[in-house]
């Protein structure tokens, strides 16, 4: 293994998880790569980290990136962790082929982690060779940048490079780093590793940690552990609710996968769905239809129970008691995650008040579409330009329908519902545009940006990112992003490419 040379300041680290006690992690370096080459730094991302994009597209940055010189003020380490893989509890996990340079803060005061993911072997990699591929890696950093312009919480994208050394796959591919930002790399299997180990100090102060990071308003209240329990709830009930009201399906929602604060972490076979169908999988390893679509609310409970049972020492002062507070805290779940998931789609609906019918109301919705295979994200996008009254651009969204009369009986209904709201016609159709997008990281789009990627031309990737930065705004020049793949153009499976 090489041993990458220390080298200037790119980042203002701040180390904190690096500060834990040794266990919690493997300290090394990344691994020099043979020929680093520049893909893409996110620049906006950059600034807002306080870190100078020049600086990282230079080749001193380049090699930094490819974890070929360690910048100033690192202290490089791959983290620990455990976790339930498709339900089966794996002790040791941790990083394999990632390696947490160190935190920064940003301009808006945020502590976040730069990881370089893909940047060599390290003492959690088992049988990997701690390597990613060119196409996994863009397909992260296009439906995580995607992700961030939708609104909804999720690890960043800062910079994408390839290594000059190729991985192996189903393919020899070109591999490449990841530069990934998040607000932390602590999982709920983080919490299962210490736990297995009945390493009870250590769950102590990974939550005093994570509370003192993430949610430091629990130290104001009696017990902080269940507030911390609590907040991770509610954090992750709001975000799957996010994920289902763009159609976005992670594939993977294993313990180790699922981030503490609450973003949306590890982009593996990940994928939109087009038409709307509950049991939508895409994802090759998942032979049962565990992460399907619809079944994402019930695996966060269940993923949250794991933490939950993680927690147990921690939360009372017996056994008994410990066991009242995970299980009332996990309890709170489903409500939360129907009131988050029902905000989420009444606003979709153009309605501000909340109803009692909404949740029927929206159900029958989904329904309609299932039973008619119309595309989730444009029968939203284009019922926000319907007028109060029925009219000609009606056709524009029952034409998305098989059956166009399933929709147009329901419109009645939609109607019906909106003259109960103070809103004017404008103010409906604006405040809808800005929830249901135009564009969404399809996966033929992304296929195709990948694809060209492997011939090396990268504009297809620009461009697409450039259409999903600003996902609400439709401009009729991007007419083609916004389409539903034709039937030659369907992806049927996405893959993991580990
Ligand atoms: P994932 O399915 O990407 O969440 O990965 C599950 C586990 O496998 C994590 O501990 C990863 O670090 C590890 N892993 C995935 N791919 C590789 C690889 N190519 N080399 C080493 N470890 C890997
Ligand atoms: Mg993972």
């Amino acid at each position: 293994m090489n041993a990458p040379e220390r080298n200037t300041a790119f980042f203002t680290f701040d180390n904190s998880y690096a500060r834990l006690p040794e266990r919690f992690f493997a300290r090394l370096p990344p691994t020099a790569v043979k020929a680093p080459r520049l893909v893409r730094i996110n620049e906006a991302l950059a600034r807002h980290l306080n870190l100078d994009p020049d600086a990282l597209a230079s080749e001193e940055g380049v090699a930094v990136l490819s974890g070929s010189r360690i910048p100033d003020g690192a202290d490089p380490i791959a983290m620990a962790y455990a976790g339930h893989q498709f339900g089966t509890f794996v002790p040791q996990l941790g990083d394999g082929r990632a390696i947490l340079l160190g935190e920064v803060i940003g301009r808006d005061g945020v502590r976040r982690d730069i990881q370089l993911k893909g940047s060599g072997r390290t003492p959690f990699s088992r049988m990997g060779d701690g390597r990613a591929g060119i196409g996994p890696v863009l397909r992260e950093y296009i439906v995580s940048e995607g992700m961030a312009a939708l609104g909804i919480p999720t690890t960043r994208a800062l910079a994408a490079v390839t290594t000059g050394e190729p991985v192996m796959r189903e393919a020899i591919l070109p591999g490449a780093v990841l530069t990934r930002v998040a607000r932390s790399h602590i999982r709920v299997g983080t919490f299962q590793y210490f736990s297995v180990r009945k390493d009870h100090d250590a769950v102590r102060a990974l939550a005093d940690h994570v509370i003192a990071r993430h949610y430091p308003e629990a130290r104001e209240t009696e017990n902080r552990y269940r507030a911390l329990l609590d907040a991770v709830v509610t954090k992750q009930a709001a975000l799957v609710a996010q994920w289902l009201n763009v159609g976005f399906i992670h594939g993977v929602m294993n313990t180790d996968n699922m981030s503490i604060a609450g973003e949306t972490i590890d982009y593996g076979p990940c994928a939109f769905m087009d038409t709307y169908h509950s049991g939508t999988v895409f994802s090759s390893i998942d032979h049962m239809g565990r992460y399907a679509y619809g079944n994402q609310p019930g695996i966060a409970h269940w993923n949250l129970s794991r933490l939950a049972q993680a927690m147990l020492s921690i939360l009372g002062d017996d056994e008994e008691a410990a066991i009242a507070e995970a299980q009332a805290s996990i309890d709170a779940f489903p409500d939360l995650f129907e009131a988050a998931w029902l905000d989420g789609l009444r606003a979709k609906l153009g309605f501000e008040k909340a109803g009692s019918i909404d949740f029927d109301f929206a159900k029958d919705f989904l329904e309609r579409m299932a039973d008619n295979e119309a595309d989730f994200t444009l029968v939203f996008r284009r019922l926000s330009m319907l007028a109060n009254e029925p009219g000609q651009a009606d056709e524009s969204v029952s034409e998305l329908f098989n059956k166009p009369a399933d929709f147009h009986d329901w419109a009645k209904a939609w109607r019906k519902r909106l003259n109960h709201e103070m809103s004017t016609e404008c103010t409906r159709q604006a405040a809808m545009k800005a929830v249901n997008p135009a564009y969404i990281p399809r996966n033929h789009l992304v296929e195709e940006a990948l694809q060209s990627a492997h011939r090396d031309d990268y504009e297809p990737f620009e461009d697409l990112l450039a259409v999903l930065a600003r996902p609400y705004d439709g401009e009729q020049a991007f007419e083609r992003y916004a389409k539903p793949p034709r039937p030659d153009q369907v992806v049927h499976q996405t893959f993991c490419g580990t």
